[in-house]
């Protein structure tokens, strides 16, 4: 048996000797009397009876060691600002924001809700929520006024701390406007709004609710504010899924399960050691900036480089794609975590620039967020020459369901693959219509996992027991297991292959087809630079597949024989590939896809368009126009 095949055995086998094991890589004040308690489940509690804290095993306990290492570098190239925090200076950064939260009335239990862009006082203000034991619920700072209030009725946090502007390509976008109107849709008030004043834009402040942020950090330099120590079942915050199928859901995660998986996950799976540097470009806004821009690495005793701007700007506000490769040569970077939505957008830029800086700290370079398609992978390999390791997960999950496990066992990756699963997650394939599991390998069904589930996943929907069971324990008939409504395959190494949502699979004539399928053929083509496909109900056939394509260059697309030659181009590939049922009924060129703020297609949205349907809840889309590109093509 493959060393990792052992790891993987006895993570689900030997569940509370593997895990016991791995809680030892954080610290406790009391240690944990039960491993894993499943008596409720699908309600799995973890390390019950042990008390720890997340910012103590993020901050103080690297004191000892490491007190004048990098712990935060912020780099932000909307400002020209790039700021290093060494451990002893974050500790009395957070100790300062937790005595102000302190001040403002917040305690044990009460929420916070943290509406920011990316700058250190985010991170402070997160952590000084877990050194008090206070909930976070974080707002992705490109929210509008609407997605925030609906989170702050559901959060009713006692106090949002926020900013008086983000700023995005060098465009001042004020914050402080947005929340206002936000807090006067919501049903919610909160008694206390904490503001930090980046002198971006001006701010109008209602007095004995806004509290200015430089004025009470100057009043508490040096309180002290000890960690308060919890229990590991006690939440650290509330989260929203990204809304790419609907209505988002708010995840609720404990503590002590969430700072053993992100400790082990350092190791294991990002092969980062204390005193290196992780670089996460993603938002905190997302799960992927709460696990590995702030607590996964923090908790290893590696620096995070907190990045605000564009991929493409540089710190003097020219454009700079190497900006990224420029950082992980300054800072040293050995672990580096982005999305595949950005690479296609360097894939765009000039080469040259990517060649430009010396990567070679770099171990691998980990992309999440969506399907990683072979083209881009390949080129984005070939452009840096590290390993690129794709990695599959969710909000819900916290941390890789499936990816590659390196810092185990040298495994190589396959493009177009997340890799297997991961310790503690026993994922199965299953029949969605029937709930009988697929043990074959090439079968396709929907991923799930059996419970209990591993330390860091999801404790339920935040206040909503129920939904959390409905939604996501009780959707495949006759099976109690949690479903990831994504849709995939296996192949006989046991690598997996996301397919797509479950709600997308497509049924042409009685065969089932996942978008995703048809969307890696298509991109395939060399003049293809993304592309969303969608089942569009079709009197015939019950469904066909419909194909929206950006092209990469479309200077030649200047008339309809233009656009016709590519598309058939386009169908001869599908047809190759995946034989003409695949085949998309139409292939249309837009300028841009509509997706959400983290960068997933919206491909529900695309999808009730061309069917002529409502769009339902849209609060989560980047940019209104692209809908209204494939509205006019539709139409047409
Ligand atoms: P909602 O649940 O509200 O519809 P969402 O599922 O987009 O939103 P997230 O939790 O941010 O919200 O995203 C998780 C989903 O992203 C996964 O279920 C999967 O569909 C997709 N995904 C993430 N990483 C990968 C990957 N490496 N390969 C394929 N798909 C991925
Ligand atoms: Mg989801």
């Amino acid at each position: 048996m493959s060393a990792y095949a052992e790891f993987y055995r006895r993570s689900i086998e030997d569940r509370d000797a593997f895990w016991a094991e791995q809680a030892r890589l954080i610290d406790w004040q009391q240690a944990p009397q039960t491993i894993c308690d499943d008596s409720r489940a699908p309600f799995t509690r973890w390390f019950a009876g042990g008390t720890t804290n997340l910012c103590h095993n993020a901050v103080d306990r690297h004191l000892a060691t490491r007190a004048e290492q990098a712990a935060l570098i912020h780099v932000s190239t909307e400002t020209g600002v790039e700021k290093t925090y060494s451990f002893a200076e974050l500790h009395a950064e957070v100790q300062r924001m937790a005595a102000t939260l302190r001040a403002l009335g917040v305690g044990q239990g009460d929420r916070v809700q943290i509406y920011m862009p990316m700058v250190p006082e985010a991170v402070f203000a997160m952590l000084a929520c877990a050194r008090i034991g206070a909930i976070h619920s974080v707002v992705f700072g490109g929210f509008a006024s609407g997605s925030l209030a609906s989170r702050i009725e559901d959060a009713e946090p006692k106090l949002i701390v926020s900013a008086d502007a983000g700023s995005r390509g060098g465009k001042v976008i004020p914050y402080k406007p947005l929340l206002d109107e936000a807090i006067r849709l919501s049903r919610h008030k909160p008694p206390a709004v904490l503001l930090v004043d980046r002198g971006l834009a001006p701010m109008e402040r209602t007095a004995g609710r806004d509290h200015d942020y430089a004025t009470l950090r100057a009043q508490h330099l040096h309180t002290v504010v000890p960690c308060t120590w919890v229990d590991a079942t006690h939440t650290s915050y509330t989260l929203y899924t990204s809304g790419t199928t609907g209505k988002p859901k708010g995840v609720q995660r404990d503590t002590g399960g969430y700072a053993v998986a992100l400790a082990a996950s350092l190791p294991h799976i990002f092969m980062g050691k204390p005193g290196e540097t992780f670089f996460c470009t993603s938002d905190i806004g997302w799960v992927v900036g709460h696990s590995y821009i702030v607590y996964g690495p923090l908790i290893g005793g590696m620096a995070t480089i907190l990045y605000e701007g564009l991929p493409t700007r540089g710190l003097d506000g020219g454009n700079d794609p190497g900006i990224w490769w420029s950082l992980v040569e300054k800072y040293k970077a050995t672990v580096m975590f982005s999305a595949p939505t950005a690479v296609r957008v360097l894939k765009k830029q000039d080469p040259a620039y990517l060649k430009k800086y010396d990567v070679s700290s770099l171990k691998a370079l980990f992309l999440a967020g969506e399907p990683l398609d072979e083209p881009t992978g390949r080129w984005i390999a070939d452009a840096l020459g590290v390993p690129i390791i794709d990695n599959y997960w969710q909000t819900e999950t916290g941390w890789p369901l499936m990816t590659i496990a390196n810092g185990v066992e040298s495994r190589p990756s396959k493009f177009g693959s997340p890799g297997v699963p991961m310790y503690g997650f026993d994922v199965r394939l299953l029949d969605e219509a029937t709930g009988d599991e697929l043990t074959g390998p090439d079968q396709k069904g929907v991923v799930v996992v059996q419970g209990p589930t591993p330390p860091g996943f999801m404790q339920t929907v935040w206040r909503d027991d129920a939904r959390f069971v409905k939604t996501y324990w009780d959707s495949i008939p006759g099976k109690r297991v949690y479903s990831t409504f994504d849709w995939g395959v296996r192949d006989a190494d046991g690598y997996y292959y996301i397919l797509g949502r479950t709600d997308d699979v497509i049924n042409v004539a009685g065969h089932r087809l996942g978008t995703r399928e048809i969307e890696e053929s298509i991109s395939g083509h060399p003049n293809v630079a993304e592309v969303a496909v969608v089942g569009v109900a079709d009197a015939l056939k019950g469904q066909v597949a419909m194909a929206f394509v950006v092209a990469r260059d479309a200077s030649g697309l200047v008339d309809d024989a233009a656009r016709l030659k590519l598309e058939g181009e386009i169908m001869k590939v599908v047809d190759a590939q995946l034989g003409a049922l695949a085949r998309p009924a139409r292939v249309q060129f837009v300028g841009v896809l509509p997706k959400t703020r983290s960068g997933k297609l919206l491909r529900r949205a695309i999808q009730a368009v061309c069917e002529g349907r409502d769009t339902g809840d849209l609060t989560t889309m980047e940019d209104p126009g692209a809908l209204q590109q494939i509205r006019d093509l539709v139409v047409r």
